[in-house]
């Protein structure tokens, strides 16, 4: 299995040892990785485990899978600039956090573990728990009290255990480590397994282009899942020799929530508010410093969006027949701000992620209807 690295202090670890996180706090990151061959992709069926060798598993067989990965990327004309969607809301669960839950569900069985739990309340929950349960394993999810039970339905329909914590998400996050101790944490943000899922994109968007990178990616960024899955799915490429460059990163926040787009304008950030896009309301990213990193080294911006700019791209969104959550119309807000800034330019190849399906969000979907 392939080594782990601390992302604080260059600690080497091994996958399956139990540790989500380096002894001295800092998140893990993965040290080696082993190419997928590119001649075999095209016997392989689509799906993301025809990339099976660069995960931390044996083979395919190993897989808990349930049909995710190779989603559509759809031409589409945004401000009169021509942009690629990769329909990630057509995952099984609703959202591209299956491609982290496919290979980190299918780790803890392969580690023999019984018991799950992880302490998100929206996505990414639904898809810890649908693939728990794909796996046959016991999953418990710890939740702020108060937190929406809308998005936990799909969550308990899986068969997990909602328990509400008192407190804030740190609370939550605290009474899920604690009970990591006789449990797997199947963390979508401190497990490196769940990066090594969230990497396909990158895999799948350079297959999709007949093995060459876009220009930019323009993605929603909170706790940074897909936008490290995409600096190191990239990077990846580049290492092995598929791609000579990587695309450039341009991370898109909201306004009332963006700690990333604070870093990256050297300032502190300002104390988080309410926003239309949940997914993303993080105001503390353990991962931050990588964050920035994968925006720097790909030469990449960080944009924040306010919410009409959010709400104006989800019209127009589902008015072109694409009906996404709020957070998904993010990085839509983001390309307006980037073509208008001269960050993305006319006659390049720009992909967009839409990361969620409207269909998990009808209450917010209405409120944004005229
Ligand atoms: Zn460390």
């Amino acid at each position: 299995m392939a080594d782990l690295t601390c992302a604080a202090c260059g600690r080497v670890a091994a996958f399956g040892d139990g540790h989500w996180r380096c002894a001295c706090g800092g998140p893990f990151e993965s040290r080696e990785d082993r190419p997928f061959p590119r001649a075999a992709l095209e016997r392989r069926p689509p799906g993301l485990w025809r990339y099976w060798e660069a995960f931390p598993l044996p083979g395919p067989d190993a897989a808990v899978s349930l049909g995710e990965g190779m989603t559509p990327l759809l031409p589409l004309g945004w401000d009169g600039t021509p942009v690629l969607c990769k329909l990630e809301f057509l995952m099984p669960t609703g959202s591209f956090k299956d491609r982290g839950a496919t290979v980190l569900l299918s780790l803890a069985r392969r580690l023999g573990v019984r018991r799950v739990v992880e302490d998100s309340s929206g996505n990414a929950a639904a898809a810890v728990a649908a693939y728990a349960a794909a796996a046959g394993l016991t999953c418990e999810l710890f939740v702020p009290a108060g937190a929406s039970l809308d998005k936990l339905t799909q969550a308990r329909a899986y068969g997990a255990v909602v328990r509400a914590v008192p407190g804030g998400r740190e609370a939550a996050a605290a009474a899920a480590q604690e009970a990591a101790r006789s449990a797997f944490y199947a963390s979508h943000v401190w497990h490196p397994a769940f990066f090594a899922g969230t990497r396909t994109f990158a895999y799948e968007v350079w297959e999709q282009l007949g093995g060459e990178a876009p220009d930019a990616v323009v993605l929603p960024a909170g706790h940074g899942t897909l936008l490290l899955g995409c600096w190191w799915g990239f990077g990846d490429l580049v290492r092995w020799g598929y791609l000579t460059r990587a695309p450039r990163l341009i991370a898109v926040q909201a306004a009332r929530c963006a700690p990333l787009a604070a870093g990256w304008a050297g300032r502190e950030p300002e104390p988080p508010a309410q926003t239309m896009a949940e997914g993303i309301a993080i105001a503390a990213p353990v991962r931050l410093p990588q964050m920035l990193r994968a925006v720097r080294e790909t030469r990449g911006a960080v944009l924040a969006v306010p919410e009409e700019a959010i709400a104006a791209a989800w019209r127009r969104a589902a008015a072109a027949g694409l009906y996404v959550e709020p957070t998904a119309a993010v990085p839509l807000a983001g390309l307006s701000a980037a073509v208008a800034a001269g960050l993305c330019r006319a006659g390049e190849r720009i992909v967009v992620p839409l990361t969620g399906s409207g269909l998990k969000a009808a209450g917010a979907a209405a409120r944004l209807l005229p």
